[in-house]
């Protein structure tokens, strides 16, 4: 049976993510830090933040599967803010969740990956990655990390038939978005596009795509109604 890690799958984007392979007949294995998960999958706590955790966390997933198909960076926090407010604390915290455990868990999977031959890892970005975002810059700037380092890995593990894709998200209704009042929601919805915001549900498609697009790497997919447009 097929090996799926997913990070952050406790709830929101990763759950749905988690789900939707398990539906596609893969082991799952997700984790979870601070959030009790519900018992659909397999999980495994994990504090992203820190850096022995993150390398036990592959470790124990090698021991008991010893293979490790499709590993999907997924967990992540926000901060929203002037560049003036960002602490020296949260600057640590930020950057060690959104790139430095994305870039490990890259690493450690790679070394699995490479000696199967095979393998497939979709970074969870954000159209922020991309774009840049008033009041989101050290964000903004980690994502646009993600999304340099899946382009970067693409070309050097494409030799080993692994694949490195990113999923670019815009407004997604999970948790992240506490820090909105329903109004600002609605005018988000009425400026996409699309008129709506987006689902845990639709970013979990486009992961399956690129799980099951053969012949695509480097590549980072917006999803978000069209509001980047
Ligand atoms: P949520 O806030 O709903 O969930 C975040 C997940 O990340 C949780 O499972 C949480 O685990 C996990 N997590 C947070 N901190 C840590 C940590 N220190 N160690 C381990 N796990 C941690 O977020 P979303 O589902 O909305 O976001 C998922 C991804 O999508 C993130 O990378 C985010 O940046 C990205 N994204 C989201 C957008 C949105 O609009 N929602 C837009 C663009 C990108 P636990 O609860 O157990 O602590």
């Amino acid at each position: 049976m097929k090996v799926a890690l997913v990070t952050g799958a406790s709830r929101g984007i990763g759950l749905s993510v988690a789900k939707a392979l398990k539906e596609k007949g893969y082991a799952v294995v997700g984790t979870y830090n601070s959030t009790t998960p519900s018992d659909e999958i397999e999980y495994i706590k994990c504090d992203l933040a820190d850096k022995e955790q993150t390398k036990a966390l592959v470790d124990e997933v090698y021991s008991k599967y010893k293979r490790l198909d499709v590993l999907v960076n997924n967990a992540g926090i926000s901060h929203t803010g002037l560049i003036s407010d960002v602490t020296d604390e949260s600057f640590e915290k930020m950057t060690a969740v959104n790139f430095r455990a994305v870039f490990d868990l890259c690493k450690y999977a790679s070394e699995i990956m490479v000696r199967q031959k095979s393998g497939c890892v979709v970074n969870i970005s954000s159209i922020w990655g991309n774009e840049g975002a008033s009041c989101e810059v050290l964000y903004s700037a980690l994502k646009g990390g993600v999304n340099t380092l899946t382009k970067a890995l693409a070309k050097e593990l494409a030799p080993s038939n692994i694949r490195v894709n990113a999923v670019a998200p815009g407004v997604i209704k999970t948790d992240m978005l506490s820090c909105y009042s329903d109004e600002d929601l609605k005018a988000l919805a009425e400026e996409t596009p699309l008129g709506r915001l987006g689902n845990p549900e639709d970013v979990a498609k486009a992961v399956l795509f690129l799980e099951d697009a053969d012949f695509v790497t480097g590549q980072i997919i917006t999803v978000d109604g069209g509001s980047t447009l």
